[in-house]
């Protein structure tokens, strides 16, 4: 089997919604991926955040091994011992009360829009449903999340959207504009990740944080991206010192396998009963047994580790000729170039290092155990492609 025949394969046979790199992947370990003809490559993109301790991690297949030789699904009519204790696991972590797991971000992000609305209706009645989002937000491709979305490209051809989402300038006056009393949730991400790695002002999310206590709002962030330990921080609104009533999360979480949550803290812990949401795979006891592997292994040693490498990787970054800036937190990092993103990720592919794009910018989310050299070599490339 070859690369070329598995791509032509593919072509054929897969839904055309992916414009895809011309490689098809074999294997891997830790940092470094092959291709089919046994090229080898620097994952700076983690599967898109997901692969936080890279690929054919040791830890992370004992436990889902050790829990596919017990039993592989169950279903949600029944109690199972890892989604029970990953969702304990989630709480002890971050103050949250209770857990519902789904099997994507946008799962978990339907769950928290369902949250609000529920809040809202018991709370003040029929009328309040609308839910305030940003412009260039993403948090998702189901209907609800992508009418959540504050894009207009991720609004065409679909239509008629879900009702109810109003979009907000990342400023105070353009929120303070959008809320009125039919106002249920305010959704951000801390970092705008899709967008292109744009970080929100501290004084803005604290003002959405207070805007949301006085009105009995509910504040929501999504941490699909962000989550995990990206940042340095185990979710990002810990670095921007506010308490949502909300999280979502998945990506990394999963450690490669399917996983969405949405934890809700004190304010809604209750807001859920029995039949309001389900799902058939949510919280499925393979999954859960792996990502309680990666979460119980995100610990301050590792975050400190992302800290301080994603500094270094940044301020070297800066110091390339034809960088224009450099954004982000930790190990999610936006690099603005005079080169369009496309062109540079296309000749470090070929080089042997994968990058992602994020609009105009070129992305940068490497497993968080990279080490030193490894990011020391994908400095050379980029420097290289994005200079030369
Ligand atoms: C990727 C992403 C989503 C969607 O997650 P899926 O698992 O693809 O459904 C939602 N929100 C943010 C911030 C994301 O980065």
């Amino acid at each position: 089997m070859d690369g070329n025949y598995i791509i032509g394969e593919d072509k054929q046979f897969i839904a055309g919604t992916y414009s895809r790199f011309p490689v098809v992947f074999k294997e891997g370990r830790g940092c470094r991926l092959y291709d089919y003809e046994g090229k080898e490559y620097l994952d700076c993109g983690s599967g898109i955040a997901v692969d936080i301790f890279g690929v054919n991690d040791e830890e992370w297949k004992a436990a889902v091994i050790g829990q596919l030789e017990k039993v592989q699904h169950t279903s949600n009519l029944y109690y199972t011992e890892p989604q029970a204790r990953l969702a304990k696991l989630l709480c002890e972590k971050t103050g949250a009360k209770k857990v519902f797991f789904g099997n994507s971000g946008a799962e978990a992000n339907e769950c928290a829009i369902k949250a609000a609305r529920k809040y809202g209706e018991i709370n003040y009645g029929k009328n309040r449903k609308e839910i305030i989002t940003l412009k260039d937000s993403f948090h998702g491709r189901t209907l609800a999340t992508l009418a959540a979305t504050g894009q207009d490209e991720f609004h065409k051809y679909y239509d008629p959207f879900p009702a109810g989402f109003v979009y907000a300038e990342a400023n105070i006056g353009s929120v303070n504009d959008c809320v009125n009393e039919n106002t249920c949730a305010i959704m951000i991400e801390c970092i705008q990740g899709e967008s292109g790695v744009n970080p929100l002002d501290v004084a803005f999310v604290k003002h959405v944080e207070k805007l949301c206590r006085e009105r009995d709002i509910l504040f929501i962030c999504d941490e699909v991206q962000t989550g995990n330990g990206r940042t340095g921080y185990l979710y990002a609104y810990q670095a921007y010192g506010v308490q949502p009533d909300i999280v979502t999360t998945a990506k990394g979480l999963g450690g490669g396998l399917p996983i969405g949550a949405c934890m809700l803290f004190d304010k809604c812990r209750d807001i859920f009963t029995y039949g309001d949401h389900g799902s058939t795979f949510g919280g499925n006891p393979v999954v859960c047994a792996g990502a309680y592997s990666i979460l119980s292994r995100i610990d301050e040693k590792l975050l400190e580790k992302v800290k301080s490498n994603g500094a270094y990787f940044a301020e070297e970054l800066k110091k390339i000729s034809g960088v224009e800036q450099v954004t982000g937190m930790g190990l999610m990092i936006g690099i603005k170039t005079k080169k369009t993103a496309a062109e540079i990720a296309k000749q470090c592919i070929e080089k042997g290092l994968l990058v992602l794009t994020a609009h105009s910018k070129v992305r940068l989310l490497p497993p968080l155990t990279i080490s030193k050299e490894e990011i020391d070599f994908a400095l050379k490339i980029l420097n290289e492609v994005i200079s030369g």
